[in-house]
């Protein structure tokens, strides 16, 4: 209950301090889960569209970024970086999104497009994939079938993933035409999830009512409507005490 209210209390805007694009300082400022997610985005070639706009000292950059293969969607993500090193109001269309509910300042795809300014900047003439975006166990793929070679990208190089980065629009994948979803706005916000729990014990056999009665140290004699009535309180009296010591 607390928490939904919560939500709503506006937060500082975010900001990232590096004193540079180097992997040492966005390993420092990114949460640790963002960054690893956020180099394996990269090394499979999940950034796309990047666009960078300079005026001044600021960078306004903004790009594509594919995340789970099963969602089928690009989100958007953008920042602003000053010449400072510090990363201004990243943000993300996704759920986690930085400046919607959590308190860390980015998602795994704002990290992931840190990184790809990073590699855009550092790693360019390389003819392999840089050992921090090597994609693991990619030997396996090797022996597999034309298919799932595909759909794995087996033969994506280096060059590739940088220059799907920059390509405009970003392409549809070459196993999938539903990987066109570009998400721009905010996506919709999951249901909260109802705090009662279904009252599915009311299809419970005697047997399994007995069993559940007995675990909790309740008597468990009786006919079966008051079994359920017993066990309905067992269940109301845990709802109270979850409650006060929220
Ligand atoms: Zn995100």
């Amino acid at each position: 209950m607390t928490s939904a209210l919560f939500w709503f209390v506006p937060m500082a805007t975010p900001t990232v301090f590096a004193q540079n694009l180097s992997l040492e300082e966005l390993e420092k400022v990114v949460p640790k889960q963002a960054f690893r997610i956020g180099k394996s985005i990269v090394g499979c070639g999940d950034v796309s569209g990047i666009k960078i706009s300079q005026s001044g000292e600021t960078k306004t950059c903004s790009g594509f970024i594919h995340s789970e293969k099963t969602a089928k969607r690009w989100y958007q993500v953008t920042c602003t970086i000053f010449s400072n090193g510090s990363v201004v109001n990243p943000s993300c269309v996704c759920r986690a999104s930085p400046n919607m509910r959590t308190h860390s300042c980015c998602c795994k795809h704002v990290s992931a497009l840190l990184l790809s300014l990073y590699a855009l900047e550092n790693c360019k003439n390389l003819n392999e994939h840089p050992k921090i975006f090597r994609r693991p166990n990619m030997n396996r793929f090797a022996e597999a079938s034309p298919y799932l070679q595909e759909k794995v990208e087996f033969h994506l190089t280096w060059e590739d993933v940088l220059s799907r980065m920059t390509m405009d629009p970003p392409k549809k994948r070459s196993y999938s035409s539903s990987y066109d979803v570009f998400q721009t706005g905010s996506t919709p916000q999951k249901r909260a999830r109802r705090s009662t729990p279904r009252a599915d014990y009311l299809g419970w056999t005697c047997e399994k009512l007995r069993e559940k009665l007995r675990e909790k140290g309740e008597n468990f004699f009786g006919r079966r409507e008051e079994l359920v009535e017993r066990w309905k309180k067992v269940i109301e009296g845990e709802n109270e005490t979850a409650t006060q010591i929220q």
